[in-house]
């Protein structure tokens, strides 16, 4: 039987505030278990939640980019569950009014080169819990709490069970990434937990409409887990069925050493948490202008700058997506051809050297020594016929250890382009009696030996030798072609 896959995604984006939702303690990575807690952190009774407001205004921006549509009148409630992690015995989120509803992430199918949308079920705001770490000596079973990450800030967005295989899953997760790390509500990063992402999955005959029993899976801590074990729990799902078999809906386990889901509890459903309104938190209430005010501060997402760069500067698609691939890269790019003027030239510069030099060295484009300004003004020099293109590399390899401008470099190393008509002949005579092969093919009408006599004297200039005048000179000492030359 044929099998149409069905997912529906759970994403937990940890916005980057720089205090919890809830508290003022830091929300910083990596510090030791325990400092960055305080007593609403910890759950102590008496102890008030307050809203942190950058979260609010980040998750609605994180809502305006997708298109979500802003809930103004919206609340917090408790859903309540035990675990270790959660001293208080609750969780702070949204159940029936989130503070964005709808919305759509959309993502582009290469082999077909079709757009497909998806769209978003909500997006709510929620805090996280804490961590257990368990000992990992048998003969010490004991399991320890660390609350630092409690009361971190979340957005949960939720998609329609749209999906039709890992591989849209894959180009689904990029796509959003890629939208909250441009508007800069959260920096995505997966081995760190700040992107976190269930998968829900199931399968049906292809033709049939009705939706059958999912399966969620958890601990999918990579994009390449999350493709791995959606095609796992497919291959599970279907050999169930082809043996008649039918499963309750639950909740399985991602095992990134055995690459398998294995189940891990039945899925517990809303009214098991006994969602109510948060006592501690009163509702809130927002006008459109203030909803207006943050969207006029977004800036342009990856898409529309994609399609701004192909239209309004004419560069090919694979350039602009190249280009729009992160928010740093397009401003360093858009940096450069506001000096240089010539849009291709700095795409080229910026995708092949210098992304080449960052993704090499692994930093970010942020740290790459020289600044956009110099490289813009570089190729101006190079559009203007003052350097070469060979002499442009010789002067970027000088700019990556020093602070001169590609100007101050020209100057001290005496770089520039030498248009000296008599120093340039000298070469050319040069180049001439040095080859003799090219002088009697072009005396046979052999027209491509130009280039490479070109190429002897650009050579023989170090580069230096203004090309257009090499030519002249060649072709006046080399007479019309098929014919004997001159000296
Ligand atoms: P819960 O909060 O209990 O996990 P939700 O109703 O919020 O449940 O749905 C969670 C996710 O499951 C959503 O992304 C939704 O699209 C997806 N989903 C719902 N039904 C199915 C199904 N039959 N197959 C695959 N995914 C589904
Ligand atoms: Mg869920």
């Amino acid at each position: 039987m044929e099998y149409e896959v069905i997912i529906g995604l759970e994403v937990h984006a940890q916005l980057n505030t720089t205090t919890k939702i809830f508290a003022e303690s830091p929300t910083e990575f990596g510090a030791s278990p325990n400092t960055q807690v305080s007593t609403v952190c910890y759950g102590l009774p008496g102890a008030l939640p307050v809203l942190n407001v950058s979260a609010l205004e980040k998750a609605i921006q994180a809502g305006l980019a997708v298109g979500s549509e802003i809930t103004l009148f919206t609340k917090f409630d408790r859903k309540n569950y035990f675990y270790p992690d959660l001293p208080k015995g609750y969780q702070i989120s949204q159940f029936d009014k989130p503070i964005c509803v709808g919305g759509k992430i959309s993502f582009e199918i290469k082999e077909t080169g079709e757009t497909k949308s998806i769209d978003l079920t909500r997006i709510h705001l929620e805090e996280d819990a804490g961590k257990l770490m368990h000992s990992a000596d048998p003969s010490i079973p004991s399991s320890y709490v660390d609350l630092n990450r409690a009361g971190t800030p979340l957005i949960e967005i939720v998609s329609e069970p749209q999906i039709r295989s890992s591989e849209e899953a894959y180009l689904y997760l990029n796509s959003l990434k890629n939208i909250l790390r441009y508007i800069r509500v959260s920096d995505c990063n997966m081995e760190e937990g700040s992107l976190r992402c269930d998968a829900n999955v199931s399968i049906r005959p292809v033709g049939s409409s009705e939706f059958r029993t999912r399966v969620e899976i958890k601990n999918l801590n990579s994009f390449k887990a999350v493709k791995a074990a959606i095609d796992y729990e497919v291959e599970w799902q279907k050999d169930q069925y082809s043996r008649g078999l039918s499963f309750t809906q639950m909740t399985k386990l991602w095992d990134s050493v055995a690459l398998k889901t294995v189940p891990m509890r039945t899925k517990e459903m809303a009214h098991d948490y006994r969602y109510f309104p948060d006592p501690d938190l009163p509702p809130i209430s927002l006008t459109k202008e203030y909803v207006d005010e943050l969207q006029s501060k977004l800036p342009e997402l990856p898409d529309a700058r994609k399609k701004r760069f192909m239209n309004e500067l004419g560069l090919p698609q694979y350039d602009a997506e190249v280009l729009t691939s992160e928010r740093e890269i397009a401003e360093y790019f858009e940096e450069t051809f506001s000096k240089s003027n010539d849009a291709k030239k700095s795409s080229n510069w910026v995708k092949d050297e210098i992304l080449g030099y960052v993704n090499k060295e692994n930093i970010s484009i942020l740290e790459f020594p020289i600044q956009p300004e110099r490289i813009g003004e570089m190729i101006a020099l190079i559009n203007k016929g003052e350097i070469t293109g060979k002499i442009a590399k010789s002067i970027y390899e000088e700019m990556l250890t020093s602070d001169k401008t590609p100007s101050e470099v020209v100057k001290e190393k005496g770089l520039g382009v030498v248009r000296d008509d008599k120093q340039i002949e000298e070469l050319v005579v040069k180049a001439l009696s040095e080859n003799p092969d090219a002088v009697d093919g072009w005396k046979k009408g052999r027209d491509r030996v130009l280039g490479s006599l070109v190429g002897a004297v650009m050579k023989s200039s170090k580069g230096k030798a203004d090309p257009k005048l090499v030519n002249e000179l060649l072709l006046k000492h080399l007479g019309p072609l098929g014919e004997k030359p001159k000296s």
